[in-house]
């Protein structure tokens, strides 16, 4: 019997194989093969796959290097605050009304710009 993957992102969906994962570089549109999410979506290409995308794209001169920034974090009372750096800012179209998710990922903080409002 098939041992059903469990989707590392909700837990809640299964897994199933497509070959459909799309990404976009420059408008280049590169096609992957891996698995999605029943539930929500997500899609885990193949090892190896985003790779191929990768370097394709660089090829291409489309790959955007992976943009690193040093901030250093101050503190305002009781709170430390991060500041994000004008480029991001611009570049991610945030607002000081926009609703962020902060993940911890190991020793990484993922900031991700809500599109939507929650709650009421
Ligand atoms: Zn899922």
């Amino acid at each position: 019997m098939a041992e059903r993957k469990v989707c590392p992102s909700c837990a809640k969906g299964g897994l199933v194989p497509v070959g459909d994962i799309i990404s976009e570089f420059g408008g280049y549109v590169f096609v992957e093969e891996g698995e999605r999410c029943t539930a929500c979506g997500e899609e885990f290409p193949y090892e190896g796959e985003t790779q191929k995308t990768i370097d394709a794209a660089r090829r291409l001169g489309v790959w955007p290097e992976p943009l690193k920034l040093y901030r250093k974090l101050s503190r305002s009372g009781r709170t430390l605050v991060l500041r994000i750096p004008t480029d991001l800012e611009r570049q991610m179209e945030l607002k000081d009304e926009n609703e962020v998710a902060i993940t911890k990922i190991g020793r990484k903080i993922v900031i991700e710009k809500e599109e939507t409002k929650h709650g009421h």
